[in-house]
């Protein structure tokens, strides 16, 4: 199954390599654009088609009839979409106007906070991990790496309704024949009972689960780990940890063998960007390369390739066969790279998340914390962003490029480094303004819960307005009570006296 259209190729799978074409379809994800500001919301900023539902409908008449549905006819009938979703075409026709440099990509898949997130959750699932590592062989920072990468540690599953997202696919727009395989291989799954149809929900291209699964690399792979007979990568971490180390493995994971490790390239070396062609790492030595404190290059990989992200003047990395692993499961190498860089930032505990050779920029990416605050900044200075999120699409670019028009800089639309300085400089009296103004608020909501006797925020204190009025009368009465009983006591205890 061949997905190789370049527009397709920017922010989801291309196409399995060699070594696991033979999984027929294999064309995993779809799905880091969960996490990278290529969303459809952003993609609907260009126009937006109107689907012929009498065509949707008729298309839909035709398929059912179509061999692959044989088996699922009844529940196709079942969970027949009434229409089909326009905005899944807007995403799978979505043409990024801003080029990402690796720097870029990275900085905001591979951050402190991530990090952070990854070891809580190597914490949490200390012990389904290492029944992992034991049973696929697969090392568990790499498991989390995907994880982390994929959903954000099942955070950020994805609103679209699968079901809904791939039948559109079937019958409009391109690769119509790959959608109608995932559509048959998706009601599958509803047949087998594995995911509850209100649980299946992805991107837009119908990748799901905890670890951003397309369907039928679901029917080929996925695992019931946690032993209740369903294979559930949305609601069961185990389930879908195991069916990613199943993925890996299956991908031609080594055992034991790191994904590689950033290097120093002598100065003289004339190196090249090669992660394919293998070497002994003998060779590598003889060229002068060293791991990036100058020692020699350790024995735990037998052969790797150079891969030089950005050319020979930003960080090198030897890899080996657990980097094409998981390259595997998106097709892209800036994908493999966060994903094997957060499995060793998780591993070493490790927040700094520079590598030893900086990027060959001046103006290097941003956090999510730092996207944050560009496009809070950014809305304070009056250019809409919309929602915060920290996710730099199209629309935070297009609100940076008008800004740097208007401030006499260069409108490139780059959220980098230098933007992030300049917004934070220009609206730091606003964000001073806003942050006290917050402050104010959140000092008034507390003093009126104090006044009205209950925790509750200003707004839910209005909404709850007739039952604090009940507890109020209660409060009254029970004060009432207090000191009739105390008088009595009073009363009593004089007479006796
Ligand atoms: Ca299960």
């Amino acid at each position: 199954m061949s997905l190789k259209s370049p527009s397709l190729s920017s922010n989801i799978c291309v196409l399995a390599p060699s070594s696991v074409a033979r999984l027929s379809g294999l064309c995993l994800l779809f799905s880091a654009s969960l996490l990278l500001g290529m969303n459809s919301s952003q993609a609907a900023q260009a126009e937006a088609p109107t689907l012929d539902n009498q065509k949707f409908n008729a298309c839909l008449d035709n398929l059912v009839q179509t061999g692959p549905f044989a088996g699922v006819k009844d529940t196709f009938a079942q969970y027949r979409p009434q229409q089909g979703d326009p905005s899944v075409l807007e995403s799978l026709d979505y043409q990024p106007e801003f080029a990402k440099e690796p720097w870029d990509y990275l900085a905001s898949l591979v951050d402190e906070e991530r990090v952070l997130d990854g070891i809580n959750a190597s914490n949490q699932y200390a012990d389904i991990l290492a029944r992992i590592e034991s049973e696929y062989g697969v090392n568990r920072y790499d498991v989390l790496g995907v994880w982390g990468v994929e959903s954000d540690f099942g955070t950020k599953l994805g609103k679209k309704d699968v079901v809904e997202s791939l039948a559109t696919l079937s019958c409009f727009g391109r690769r119509q024949s790959y959608f109608r395989g995932e559509y048959v291989s998706a009601l599958k799954i509803l047949k087998q009972g594995d995911i509850d149809k209100a649980d299946f929900k992805g991107s837009w291209a119908g990748a799901f689960g905890q670890t951003q699964f397309m369907p039928s690399t679901f029917l080929q792979l996925a695992q019931d780990f946690d032993g209740d007979g369903r294979k559930d990568l949305v609601n069961s971490q185990a389930d879908a940890l195991a069916s990613t180390a199943n993925f890996l493995k299956n991908s031609g994971y080594q055992p034991g063998q790191p994904w590689g490790y950033e290097v120093l390239l002598p100065a003289s070396i004339n190196a090249k960007n090669d992660r394919k062609n293998k070497q002994p790492i003998s060779h590598w030595r003889s060229l002068g390369l060293t791991l990036t404190d100058g020692s020699p290059l350790p024995d735990s990989l037998a052969s790797a390739g150079l891969f030089l992200p950005s050319g020979k003047n930003g960080p090198a990395f030897l890899v080996g066969r657990n980097f094409d692993s998981f390259y595997a499961y998106n097709a892209s190498e800036n994908y493999a790279l966060a994903i094997a860089h957060l499995s060793k930032q998780i591993e070493n505990q490790d927040t700094n998340v520079e590598f030893a050779t900086a990027w060959p920029t001046d103006d290097p990416g941003l956090s999510r914390k730092e996207s944050r605050e560009v496009q809070e900044s950014l809305n304070l200075l009056g250019y809409d962003v919309g929602e915060v999120d920290g996710i730099i699409g199209d629309g935070t670019r297009r609100a940076i490029q008008k800004y740097q028009a208007d401030n006499g800089l260069e409108p490139d639309g780059k959220a980098g480094k230098k933007i992030h300085q300049h917004l934070m400089d220009s609206s730091a009296e606003l964000r001073q303004a806003a942050q006290q103004a917050e402050a104010d608020e959140t000092s008034l909501e507390s003093e009126s819960s104090i006044a009205t006797g209950s925790s509750s925020s200003a707004k839910n204190a209005e909404a709850k307005s007739d039952s604090s009025g009940f507890l109020q009368n209660k409060s009254l009465m029970a004060i009432a009570i207090s000191l009739l009983i105390l008088l009595a006591i009073i009363i009593v205890s004089r007479r006796r006296h």
